[in-house]
């Protein structure tokens, strides 16, 4: 395969791990993900990434149960730990090696995470899945991966979600919503669409680390991005 990107944040909702079900996670979605990352990382790809926990808890709909807010954070950043060692196992299993980082040291579970291990790690052949978000309640895994993305020196960040990019309004809910092909961080903003939090997007757009928004869902995609193929929104 031939590409551009030498070094690539890739960000997985816990969501869309949960494929047909309704809570957890789906092995086979999770083996379907595993596959694509195996054939980008055999290709010589470096790959970090970093995983949400929405599948299985957010800290947000806890709160509105009654959890402490920052507790209930914390059990999102777990979340996105168990998503994370569930796609180590995958990718693993298929014969591609990965290293869990975890942004609040829980050794043996994964590494203390720093930006230099996380590097040699992806030197060394291995996928970093980087854990536990930012480490801090009250933010998202987008701005953790936009976090990670930046201090590992990714060249684009790629956030695998199962609509195929950025529409003018919701394509599930709205049948006239057209698909940008490439829009920039402030037209985002402007328009108030609903691609990452703003902190994340203004994280991007400072540190200049483009994302592409496409879909993850279809087996290939993943490849297809790294291609060049505009299948997706390039957000610049
Ligand atoms: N979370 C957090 N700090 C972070 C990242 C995540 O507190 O830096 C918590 C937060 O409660 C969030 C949950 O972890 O709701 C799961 O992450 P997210 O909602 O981003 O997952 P996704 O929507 O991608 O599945």
């Amino acid at each position: 395969m031939r590409t551009n990107y030498k070094r690539i944040l890739l960000k997985l909702s816990g969501e869309s791990l949960m494929g047909a079900q309704g809570y957890g996670i789906d092995t086979v979605r999770l083996n379907e993900y595993a596959a694509q990352i195996k054939d980008v990382a055999a290709s010589g790809v470096q790959v970090a990434i970093v995983i949400g926990g929405g599948n299985i808890f957010r800290g947000l709909s806890g709160a509105s149960k009654g959890f402490d807010r920052v507790k209930g954070d914390q059990m999102g950043m777990l979340a996105t730990v168990i998503n994370s060692l569930a796609l180590s196992s995958a990718l693993e299993a298929s014969g591609q090696p990965a290293k869990v980082f975890t942004a609040i040291n829980m050794f043996p579970i994964g590494e203390h995470y720093s930006k230099w291990r996380a590097i040699e790690a992806m030197k060394e052949g291995k996928v970093a899945i980087i854990s536990g978000g930012t480490g801090n309640p009250f933010f998202t895994t987008d701005t953790g991966s936009a976090l990670r993305g930046i201090e590992v020196e990714a060249d684009v960040m790629l956030k695998g979600t199962r609509v195929d990019g950025i529409y003018t309004a919701d394509p599930e809910k709205d049948p006239t919503a057209t698909k940008f092909s490439e829009i920039t961080y402030d037209e985002v903003y402007t328009r108030g669409l609903k691609v990452m939090d703003l902190t994340a997007t203004a994280l991007c757009k400072e540190n200049r680390l483009p994302i592409i928004v496409f879909d993850m869902d279809t087996p290939g995609n993943l490849k297809k991005v790294l291609a060049g193929e505009s299948i997706g929104t390039l957000v610049y």
